[in-house]
């Protein structure tokens, strides 16, 4: 073979002679025998690498070539170009094409479907191995699936298992649609192990089976490469770059994509646990793009107290092995552990290490578009350390065939390990559960205990069915038993932890107990105890009596139901806090419906402030036994109104305000409002803009935002002229879920003035967590102050708050106090304690009305919490929090009068993920009063 590419080098600016350098000297031996014997490689394949690469330090010897295979299409011969070639990103249909053609041509790749997206998209794994382990693969998942579970396995036998097992290493690409190069490089890596003869790979195939799941959001991976070739495409100055990313991936969640493993919401998850329940990988390794170079996950620290210490230290040591082979091979910048805190697992990875297998991740570094630019580093970036022995260059070219070179090396590295240390991989996986399961038989404690009757019994079995969901065999008591002092009827839930998923389900049943360490401040969430979030009654049981009760398990998902009782001709509907009061109101939206201002009597039953008084209508029973049947709500007949005050309840017409800047936290609330059948108007930034607001909608959602205040007001830099997010024939996958002719601009002045008509002409404006900053302090709300505090920090926990007025409406279905989950927001000052505490100490009492807070930060009542100390309460019920004291006693909720209307200011959020369900109602409460929200309405 003859080559000659030096004179056909690209031009750049810095690395050009060194790469016509390193080509001529690369390219000479091929002229006489092909270097990667036993391999052939494949025509041209060599330079286009090499010519896509930008420094010959950036390529490793494992992919500078492709291998060529008769019969057996290579990406190039496929796409007509390397995988990682400058300016192009492939679409998912091609990979799948691709994908589909190397499966039919090669019997050592399995390809199958585990998904669909929302769009319709389907969502692909592939299995490469050797033939025998091809032919083989349902043999090969029946041993995992048997080492999976110790109960039916036990250590001889697993022994047995493992001689002739192989582990399954799970790799998945394009999660986040804008860190865009690990899709190419699976998709060359795929083929690579499919035909290579090289002793490593081959290795590989016999000891291992590679899952790739290529595309693992394709509807995200579709908008991307519209969105690049309409926008990004031969643009290289990398600091003028436009918005690089389209507004929207999915249906509804952006970067939190890889926040659901705990949940399970998004379809693209879903298609991951049924890959993990059938196969049982022993890793699940997850791709993403961010620092220079390659970035191998474990975390600083603190570790989650509930992973085995095999698996915290295993996926230490397979870390360091891909930072020493890499670095051997003379690639700079390759590091871990200085990134993350391993103590939450809510990611896509955690699907394995929550279930005693090992999850695992790359920050390769992206340019986050196909095009190859000049990229400098901040020094703190390429200092050496212990965790980065060779630093990056401070300026250099980056190209996507770097980021394909990078990623593919790697993950070459770790198979190889995987390969050699295959027994081990799978002893310790079995150990895992092995291990797990033993400490549940030796209790401490042996069991959770949930009361099935509960004041939500709805939300009860949402919780017992996401156990389920995650694994976690759940039982019904078959007769009644009593444990310590407490008596438990016949039905209630038992979760014996003698199981396989012992840990996982303490980690999920007990409240977090999160401590910051200097210079240890957590990455992501410290809370999710589902019993704290749910609000939902859960008792760790130390008493070994509990396994003796005769138990049936939960085979299918619970499916409570309610009962009406009597009928009529007046109906009441007791406000115990069921979350399903607001899908019920818009089942019911043809009805009236008064709601009690006060507590009340009737028939010998009490009845709290809340309960809903249903007036003789007609049609009205038939509709509230479906409602009741299928939201499990009791709702009791009267033979008159009730005496007392209460309010008309209409429901109102609600518009949801998605900002184009950042479509993620609202993208959740979608996602509930839907899953619940709550119709709304979905408002864009030029909705806002444009007015009229009060004629469209009564009530304006308007959800947590990741934006400061200029960004919540002009929205996405107009750098490049007008972007439209709108379908066209060349770029089909844009304008969904909402379209637009321009994204840039935010809401403006224009905007905010609307919505200030909006409120004074009697609309309802709920902000939630940092989207409260646009009305407090952008000027809608007057007066109120960002506090003065320096310490305060709560990263996703939850912390007890109180009501100051116990009679709003937003109070309804809960006590005195509750706790709600908090991320870190801007903390506020109501006026008078702002001038008190600066100004004035005689005017705290003034003609105007500043009965804002309905709810504030702390614990009990402000008397019971003069004297902390040993046994005090805190303010944290789950996770962890600094700065708790200057918290204490500022608002959590606001409701402040503006003309004839209300903003209700949440300094949380109460819409978060889909996982603190126990404070939706407090935002249901919003939607379900809102012409009755004014705090001169509710006096004390
Ligand atoms: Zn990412």
């Amino acid at each position: 073979m003859m080559v000659s590419v030096c004179g056909s080098v690209r031009s750049s600016k810095s690395a050009t002679r060194l790469v016509l350098v390193w080509l001529c000297l690369l390219t000479l031996p091929l002229a006489a025998a092909d270097r990667n014997a036993p391999d052939t490689t494949e025509p041209g394949s060599v330079e286009a690498i090499a010519r896509a690469t930008t420094a010959p330090e950036f390529l490793s010897p494992w992919v500078a070539y492709l291998p060529e295979a008769a019969g057996i299409p290579s990406p190039t011969a496929y796409l007509g170009r390397i995988a990682g070639a400058a300016g192009e990103l492939t679409r998912p249909e091609q990979i799948f094409g691709y994908l589909r053609a190397l499966a039919a041509a090669s019997p050592r790749v399995h390809l199958e479907e585990i998904g669909r997206t929302l769009e319709g998209r389907e969502i692909l794994l592939v299995a490469i191995a050797d033939e025998a382990g091809i032919h083989n693969l349902e043999e090969l998942k029946a041993v995992t699936a048997a080492l999976a579970d110790p109960r039916r396995t036990d250590p001889q036998r697993a022994e047995d298992l493992i001689a002739g097992a192989r582990p399954f290493y799970y790799i998945n690409a394009g999660l986040h649609a804008d860190e865009t190069s690990s899709v190419e490089a699976v998709m060359e890596l795929a083929y690579r192990l499919a035909v290579s003869e090289q002793p490593m790979i081959r290795r590989i195939r016999e000891r291992v089976v590679v899952l790739i799941n290529p595309v693992s959001n394709p509807d995200g991976r579709a908008k991307m490469a519209d969105w690049f070739y309409r926008y990004i495409a031969g643009k290289t100055d990398f600091d003028a770059l436009p918005r690089q990313s389209p507004p929207y991936w999915g249906r509804y969640v952006f970067v939190d994509i890889n926040r659901d493993a705990h949940q399970q919401t998004q379809a693209e998850t879903q298609a991951i646990y049924r890959m993990f329940w059938n196969y049982h990988p022993v890793v699940i390794h997850d791709l993403h793009e961010s620092f220079p170079l390659l970035q191998t996950w474990n975390g600083t620290g603190p570790y989650n107290p509930n992973l085995d210490p095999i698996v915290t230290s295993a996926f230490l040591e397979m870390s360091f092995h891909e930072v020493t082979r890499m670095t051997a091979l003379g690639m700079p910048g390759v590091w871990t552990w200085d990134f993350g805190d391993g103590y939450g697992h809510h990611y896509v990875d955690s699907v394995a290490m929550n279930h005693n297998a090992i999850g695992r991740g790359y920050e390769t570094f992206g340019n986050a578009t196909a095009e190859t630019v000049e990229r400098v580093l901040e020094p703190a970036e390429v200092s050496k350390k212990w965790f980065r022995p060779w630093p990056a260059p401070s300026r250099f070219e980056w190209s996507m065939r770097d980021s394909v070179n990078y990623t593919e090396t790697g993950l070459l590295a770790i198979l190889d390990y995987s390969a050699v240390n295959a027994t081990d991989m799978l002893r310790d996986f079995y150990r895992t559960g092995l291990k797990s399961w033993r400490q549940g038989v030796a209790g401490d404690p042996f069991a959770f205990v949930i009361p099935a009757e509960q004041p939500d019994r709805r939300r009860v079995a949402q919780m017992v069915n996401l156990l389920l969901r995650q694994g976690i065999e759940v039982a019904r008591a078959k007769a009644g038993f009593a444990l310590d002092e407490s008596d438990f009827p016949a039905g209630t839930f038992v979760v014996r932890l003698d199981q396989p998923y012992r840990n996982y389900a303490v980690d999920l049943l007990l409240p977090q107990d999160f401590r910051f360490a200097a210079g240890q401040l957590p990455y992501d969430d410290v809370s999710w105890a589902l019993p704290v979030h749910y609000g939902v009654e859960t008792l760790p049981v130390n008493d070994r009596r509990v396994l003796e009760v005769p138990l049936d398990p939960l085979e299918a998902d619970l499916a409570p139901t309610g009962r009406v009782t009597g009928h009529g001709p007046v109906f009441l509907l007791a406000d115990t806090g069921q979350e399903a009061l607001l899908e019920a109101r818009y089942r019911l939206e043809d009805f009236a419906v008064r709601i009690a201002e006060t507590a009340f009597r009737v028939d010998a039953r009490d009845y709290p402030a809340g309960t809903w008084i249903l007036p003789p209508q007609a049609g009205l029973e038939e509709a509230l036994t479906s409602v009741a049947t299928d939201l499990a709500l009791d709702i009791d007949s009267a033979s008159a109104l009730p005496e007392g005050a209460s309010h008309d309840a209409p429901a109102p017409r609600i518009g949801v305000w998605v900002p184009w800047a950042d479509t993620d936290s609202i993208g959740w609330l979608r996602y509930t409002l839907d899953q619940r059948g709550v119709p709304y108007t979905y408002l864009r930034d030029e909705d806002i803009r444009a007015g009229g607001l009060r004629e469209r909608v009564d009530v304006i959602l308007y959800g947590n935002v990741d934006l400061d205040l200029q960004g919540q007001i002009h929205g996405i830099q107009a750098t490049v002229g007008p972007m439209a997010f709108a379908a066209t024939p060349d770029f089909p996958s844009l304008g969904r879920p909402a379209a637009s002719d321009d994204i840039t601009g935010g809401p403006g002045w224009a905007g905010l003035a609307a919505l200030n008509r909006f409120v004074e002409e009697g609309g309802t404006l709920l902000t939630l967590g940092n989207g409260s900053a646009l009305a407090l302090e952008g000027g809608l709300v007057r007066f109120v102050r960002r506090a003065w505090t320096t310490g305060i920090r709560t990263p996703g926990a939850e912390l007890r708050a109180r009501f100051a007025m116990q009679n709003h409406p937003l109070a309804y279905g809960y006590g005195d106090t509750t706790s709600v989950f908090r991320f870190d927001y801007p903390v506020y000052d109501l006026p008078r304690r702002w001038l008190r505490m600066a100004y004035c100490t005689s005017c705290l009492d003034g003609p105007v009305d500043m009965r804002w807070v309905v709810l504030q930060w702390g614990t009990a009542s402000p008397e019971e919490n003069t004297a902390p100390g040993p046994g005090a309460e805190t303010m944290v019920v789950s996770g962890g929090v600094l700065g708790e004291d200057e918290l204490e006693g500022r608002p959590a909720i606001l409701a402040v009068p503006i003309g004839e209307g209300v903003v209700v200011a949440y300094n949380f959020n109460p819409m978060h993920r889909d996982l603190n369900r126990s404070d939706e109602r407090l935002l249901w409460n919003a939607i379900l009063n809102w012409r009755s929200l004014r705090p001169s309405q509710n006096p004390d």
